[in-house]
């Protein structure tokens, strides 16, 4: 649990901020460069001397102005890996991980083992950080701030600065280390794409408030939201490796709203993975159809719809029951939602062209 009501004034950008975050894994805050994310992550470190109000990480309080109580950042137990890399230098990989676990008072519940591990640096401990590529030396310093035993981790962008391939290679690793290790993790980003991967919970920051909040399924398939996303614009369902066609090279996947079929992946069975469906490769019917080349079709209740341009729809539709409705979005012209009659309440077939792994 963190509670953040933080207040801090700077020129003329005020942040004024208040987040009740209950929700283990990732928190994203995602916003536009200037909004406040990297001032929030200071304040939550102990960086922001001036600012007022509450910080409280898993019940420890860490900063309450009403009480006169301000930890020192070194009496703050986090773990921050930014942008611009801050290994030492003149110190091995293997010298920057000790050096981290010098300096805890109690035993660590990690072990250096296990963090080489997930950080695959075992074969780069001998090296120097100017030996290493720009996604290496993030991961050593994720493996770093990891070894100081944190209450949280506070991630400032930290992969921004990658090329692709390097960036998709440590997302899954930081979604491992939040579920394995019960960490909480805020991560600033202003990559949609990032957040659909790794985020459990979005903060959108702007102008130092925040201007909404959600879980990543829910907000990313809101059509306000996503509409930000241009042609990335899509859903994002979690789901469940339960079935292999080596055959037809196919896997099958469990969502909350039936079965999907995906590309083959090599991934285990009962392994979670996300998927992206995007808007402009789900078409709706009001029949089900038969003889046809899709695969994969859901049905559902159109809950929400919007004309983000002329002549052009987003359909919200909620496919399966209750709570766990899957949100599914779709693009389509006016001409066939008018020919069709979708509106709110209509039932549905959702069609899926592609379905993508997000990985
Ligand atoms: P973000 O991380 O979302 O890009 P920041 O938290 O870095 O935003 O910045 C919030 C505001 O504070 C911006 O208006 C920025 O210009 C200002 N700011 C950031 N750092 C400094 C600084 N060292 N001195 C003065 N203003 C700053
Ligand atoms: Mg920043």
């Amino acid at each position: 649990m963190i509670d953040l009501n933080i207040q801090l004034k700077r020129g003329s950008f005020k942040l004024d901020v208040s987040l009740a975050l209950s929700h283990e894994g990732v928190t994203s805050l995602f916003g536009p460069s200037g909004s406040g994310k990297t001032t929030i992550l200071r304040v939550v470190a102990g960086h922001e001397p001036s600012a007022s109000g509450l910080v409280r990480v898993a019940g420890e309080v860490w900063m309450d102005t009403s009480k006169g109580q301000f930890l020192q950042p070194h009496q703050r137990r986090i773990g921050w890996v930014s942008q611009e890399v801050d290994l030492f230098d003149h110190l091995t990989a293997l010298g920057n991980l000790k050096f981290a676990l010098d300096r805890l008072k109690d035993d660590t519940s990690i072990s250096m083992t296990e963090v080489v591990d997930w950080f695959q640096i075992g074969d780069l401990l001998g090296r120097y950080p100017r030996a290493l590529s720009g996604g290496q030396r993030q991961r050593v310093a994720m493996a770093r701030a990891l070894l100081r035993n944190p209450r949280i981790l506070l991630l400032d962008e930290p992969i921004s600065a990658l090329d692709a391939a390097a960036r998709f290679e440590i997302l899954p690793i930081l979604d491992q280390v939040a579920r394995e290790q019960e960490l909480p993790i805020l991560y600033v980003s202003h990559s949609a794409r990032e957040v659909a991967r790794l985020a459990d919970y979005v903060v959108c920051v702007e102008a130092g408030k925040v201007v909404r909040e959600g879980t990543t399924r829910d907000l990313l398939s809101q059509i306000e939201f996503s509409s930000h996303h241009g042609s990335e614009q899509g859903a994002v369902i979690e789901a469940e490796v339960v079935l292999h066609d080596g055959e037809d090279h196919l896997s099958q996947v469990r969502t909350d709203a039936g079965c999907l079929w995906i590309p083959r992946t090599d991934l285990d069975l009962g392994v979670r993975v996300r998927l992206q469906i995007l808007a402009r490769d789900v078409s709706l019917a009001t029949a089900e159809i038969s003889q046809d080349s899709i695969l994969n079709v859901l049905d559902g209740v159109v809950s929400e719809l919007r004309e983000v341009e002329p002549g052009v729809f987003v359909v919200r539709v909620l496919c399966g029951e209750g709570e766990k409705a899957l949100p599914i979005l779709a693009r389509l012209t006016k001409r066939s939602r008018v020919r069709l009659g979708i509106d709110v309440n209509k039932k549905v077939f959702v069609r899926m062209k592609s379905i993508s792994l997000l990985d």
